[in-house]
């Protein structure tokens, strides 16, 4: 999941932390190294994927935010829906 700049200041926020540690912790550099993204899961799609929800929802990164856009994988995050509860 690449990230915008915009993107980490909430995500940082959403899980306690400040911009630095949340960069630290859960990023990683993309291929080209020009960039960050969701650090990677050993067992999930995305290491905020709890279930079939996103735990940071209201903070996710734009791109989950404007899925379908900019995805590669015809499966998407099961997070990037609205929580059940959110529903109507
Ligand atoms: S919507 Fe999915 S891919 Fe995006 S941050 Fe949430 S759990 Fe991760």
């Amino acid at each position: 999941m690449y990230l915008t700049a915009a993107d980490v200041p909430p995500l940082a926020a959403a899980l306690g932390l400040d911009e630095e540690a949340f960069i630290e912790r859960y990023t990683e550099l993309t291929p080209d190294r020009r960039g960050l993204r969701l650090a990677g899961a050993p067992d999930a799609p995305c290491l905020f994927l709890a279930g079939d929800r996103c735990g940071v929802y209201a903070a996710r990164p734009r791109q989950c935010r404007t899925y379908p856009e900019g995805w590669r994988t015809a499966q998407p995050c099961p997070g990037v829906s609205p929580p059940a509860s959110a529903r109507a």
